[in-house]
């Protein structure tokens, strides 16, 4: 029977829940901005550049349904693997660099690098990555938070733990702290998601095309059912249906919603949230993360001594503090010279002259308490014609994002073949 659904958010979870649900339901998405993508987003520059800020990569391996989304998007796979997930570190105090070629089979222009030290550095990183997850294998990681687990690995310390830790503050967007006080188990199985295992090293490949691409393939299917800026304010449910408040004050009534938005906003939205739910969802905090897209470089070493990712760090009476900078010139279509850098968690002072785009980018904090509801939160679905999804519900990446949407998306009667 089709059901009146709304949901609320229009990242790369709520448009996979409207893709799956359009034909069987009739689906309104609503969505707080004045354009779809949440966290994705490809930027146009003054210079006629279109550059993507985020999410500009994928491992067929690690991100099997989103591999599945852009075949059945019509989107071509077949794209050059990236050039190494090569990666600088600047220490800005004693201004010593490294560099370091996370893609393990193309380890050869790693060592090339002028006044980088490197290969050691590189296999004490990856051994010690090595460690951990045997000891995540054997169960030996419960109760500890990743700082504590990082006691076990003695060798990673000074610059060298820097080295090792920076990218996978990179692959959950969460800062230092934040990621000593994770649980362990998160943080390991968090590094073997992004680089696989010693007997299966993710392959990480370019888009073929800009992120725009595929997620207006998926919009254009039920456009006429998007609404653009247009906030959610409350969402109230009776037994029989929800009736969602807009900004303006206006009411609208549905059977079901979907929230599709970061959990804190979902229970804020809430007038009636069940115990569960408030168990389930209050743990969970989010990072409002800036980032600069700008022109100024003169804040960075030489242009020879970046990686795809630079770290831009100081430890200062063991506060450590990292801009997480990309330059785009990998990308598909982004010409070799182009000037363009993105800076997350800003720490240096950029000429706001030569800054051409900021946003606040919101991603979930990992930690002891909303760890532990990940398993729990997908049992909220169904309950009060209520359904959730959203990267949260996993590890914070894109394919999390996708499958709890098909999951949600199964459970209100859609096909994923
Ligand atoms: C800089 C950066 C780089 C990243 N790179 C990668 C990467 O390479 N690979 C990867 O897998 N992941 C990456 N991520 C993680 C990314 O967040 C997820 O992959 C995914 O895109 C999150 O999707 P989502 O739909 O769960 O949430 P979001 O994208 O956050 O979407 C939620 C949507 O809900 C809307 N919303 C919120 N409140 C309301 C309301 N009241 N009413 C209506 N709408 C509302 C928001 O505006 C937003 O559009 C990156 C994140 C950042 C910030």
């Amino acid at each position: 029977m089709s059901e009146k659904i709304a949901i609320i958010g229009g990242g790369i979870a709520g448009l996979t829940a409207g893709y799956l649900l359009h034909d069987l339901h009739d689906v309104t998405l609503f969505e707080k901005d004045d354009r779809l993508g949440g966290n994705v987003y490809t930027l146009d520059t003054k210079t006629g550049e279109e550059i993507d800020i985020s999410v500009f990569f994928w491992s067929p391996l690690l991100y099997p349904n989103f591999n599945k989304l852009l075949k059945k998007l019509g989107i071509k796979l077949s794209t050059w693997p990236m050039e190494g997930l090569s990666q600088s570190f600047h220490n800005m105090i004693s201004k010593r660099n490294y560099y370091l070629n996370c893609d393990v089979k193309k380890p050869k222009d790693t060592f090339s690098k002028k006044n980088m030290k490197s290969s050691m550095h590189q296999m004490l990183v990856f051994w010690n990555y090595f460690k951990l997850l045997r000891m995540l294998k054997k169960n030996q990681l419960e109760e500890l938070t990743f700082g504590e687990a990082l006691k076990f690995c003695p060798a990673l310390k000074g610059d060298l733990l820097k080295l090792a830790i920076f990218p996978v503050c990179t692959m959950t967007s969460m800062l230092w702290d934040e990621l000593m006080e994770s649980p362990a188990t998160f943080a390991v199985a968090k590094i073997e998601k992004q680089i696989g295992s010693p007997l299966k090293f993710a392959s990480w490949r370019l888009y073929p095309c800009k992120t725009r691409v595929y997620i207006d393939k998926m919009a254009d299917k039920f456009r006429e059912k998007i609404r653009l800026e247009s906030s959610i304010k409350t969402v109230v449910r009776n037994g029989h249906s929800v009736a969602l408040t807009m900004e303006d004050g206006r009411e609208e009534i549905f059977d079901k919603v979907i929230f599709a938005c970061p959990a804190d906003t979902a229970l804020g939205l809430l007038s009636d949230p069940s115990n569960e739910e408030v168990r389930l969802m209050s743990p969970w905090r989010y990072n409002d993360g800036l980032v600069f897209v700008h022109t100024d470089k003169s804040h960075y070493p030489p242009e020879d001594l970046w990686g795809m990712y630079s770290y831009l760090y100081t430890d200062e009476d063991g506060k450590i503090n990292t801009s997480i900078n990309a330059h785009y010139r990998f990308q598909n279509g982004v010409p070799d010279d182009s000037e363009y850098i993105g800076c997350q968690h800003p720490n240096i002072g950029i000429d706001p002259d030569k800054i051409e785009f900021q946003k606040v980018f919101r991603t979930p904090v990992f930690d002891i308490k909303s760890c532990a509801t990940i398993r729990e939160l997908p049992s909220l679905n169904g309950q009060n014609n209520t359904y959730y999804c959203g990267s949260h519900i996993g590890y914070g990446l894109h394919e999390d994002a996708i499958t709890s949407a098909i999951h949600v998306g199964r459970q209100l009667g859609a096909v994923w073949a």
